[in-house]
């Protein structure tokens, strides 16, 4: 197999266990000759989070909070003094509360909508910044985010997360318009639903997650392995004409209008 990512280093934000699209993204780009780095948020998961990190030679781990600036800050300076530079950052992480994703979008709180917003969408604004030098000692990077069709269309109890993937997506844009000077490309996947922890919250996945299989041209389910493969495509210089792009990677379930 050709090696895509041999000799690059990448950071993973948002592995929370086997089952999370951004543990697919990680083992993709590990096979691609990748060494990584990864960050979990809080104790809880710091002891999970190390176990599959060290079964990837080489693994850096930090802890980071992406509402906290602060570390975020301690993270890429942790990640600059061993390694000197970044190549490239998979942002995988979203977060509303239960009450808001479910239900009546009209009844969304300002506290819940803001929590959405700033940990779904803001969050990968201020990663690219903090990304952004490390980046550059480096000649170029690849950043990435994790989206949804709910950015697009309404879909049952989606509602903030929504809204918070419709700024997500934006915000690619006007980051890839930012970076693109300094060979930083910005692009996002919009996967198709994957039983995950976070899916798990959005109450009335499971029916959401069965109509995706039925309803998709290629009549199966997304998992995360073709994530990371796409996400392994967008790291890698086979992509490095693309950026400020949407990637749907959903068995096709986005074109379908019924
Ligand atoms: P997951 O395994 O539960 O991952 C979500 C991650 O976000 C967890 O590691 C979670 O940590 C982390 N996170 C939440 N708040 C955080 C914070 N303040 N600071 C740092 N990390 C934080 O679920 P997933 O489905 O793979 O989600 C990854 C991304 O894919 C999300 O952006 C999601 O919207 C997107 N996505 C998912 C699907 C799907 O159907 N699963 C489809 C399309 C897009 P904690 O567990 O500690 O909160």
């Amino acid at each position: 197999m050709t090696k895509l990512l041999e000799g690059k280093k990448g950071l993973i934000l948002g592995v929370a266990n086997k089952r999370s699209i951004a543990w697919g993204i990680a083992q993709s780009a590990a096979a691609h000759g990748a060494q990584l780095a990864f960050s979990y948020q809080g104790d809880r998961l710091k002891e999970g989070v190390e176990e599959l990190a060290n079964t990837l030679s080489g693994s850096l781990i930090f802890p980071c909070d992406v509402t906290n600036e602060d570390q975020v800050d301690a993270l890429f300076a942790g990640i600059d003094k061993a390694w000197g530079g970044l190549d490239f950052v998979a942002h995988c992480i979203a977060y509303a509360k239960a009450e808001d994703i479910d239900g009546r979008y009209v009844n969304t709180k300002l506290e819940g909508f803001n929590t959405a917003l700033d940990v779904s969408a803001f969050s990968f604004t201020l990663v690219a910044r903090k990304a952004e030098p490390l980046f550059e000692k480096r000649g170029g990077g690849s950043i990435l985010t994790l989206t949804y069709l709910g950015s697009q269309r309404v879909l049952p109890n989606y509602n903030v997360m929504g809204v918070a993937k419709a700024a997500l997506e934006a915000g690619v844009r006007y980051l890839a318009n930012d970076l693109g000077p300094k060979n930083i490309r910005v692009n996002a996947i919009s996967a198709g639903p994957v039983q995950t922890l976070a899916a798990r919250g959005i109450a009335g996945f499971v029916d959401m997650y069965k109509a995706a299989k039925e309803k998709s041209p290629l009549r199966r389910n997304t998992v995360p392995e073709e994530v990371g493969d796409a996400a392994t495509f967008l790291f890698s210089p086979l992509s490095r004409g693309v950026t400020g792009q949407i990637l749907y990677v959903d068995s096709g379930c986005n074109i379908i209008g019924y």
